[in-house]
């Protein structure tokens, strides 16, 4: 738990949320902003800045295990994924998350 984190506090439950999904140690939420008919956070309850600092395997595996159930719950078999990581790459929340978004025509590249 950082303090001062958005998504350490909607993921501990101290800003009440509702999660589409969750397991053991992820959360799945609405994004706030949505860039898509559906746009989703896939975030993990323990604070990790970016994807640069997480080394747990088991943790990466059910960050993308998140991503399938959290996709499938809601019927969904087609999704953009994306992970920003550093201000470079547009980073905004310096908790690691991967957006889920579906619903609507993605281009590629991405941009
Ligand atoms: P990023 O630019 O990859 O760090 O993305 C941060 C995302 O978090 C943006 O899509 C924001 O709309 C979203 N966001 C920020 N605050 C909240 C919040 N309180 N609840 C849900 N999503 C949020
Ligand atoms: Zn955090």
């Amino acid at each position: 738990m950082s303090e001062n984190c958005i998504f350490c506090k909607i993921a501990n439950g101290q800003i009440p949320s509702e999660f589409v999904y969750e397991s053991d140690n992820v959360v799945v939420f609405n994004d706030i902003n949505p860039q898509a008919p559906t746009h989703l956070l896939v975030v993990p309850k323990v604070h990790i800045e970016t994807l640069n600092e997480l080394n747990d395997k088991a943790l990466m595996a059910e960050l993308l295990a998140a991503v399938k159930a959290a996709t499938k719950k809601l019927g969904i078999s087609d999704y953009r994924t994306v992970i920003n990581t550093g201000k470079g790459a547009g980073q905004e929340v310096f908790h690691l998350h991967i957006h889920v978004m579906a619903g609507r025509e993605f281009s590629w590249p991405a941009g």
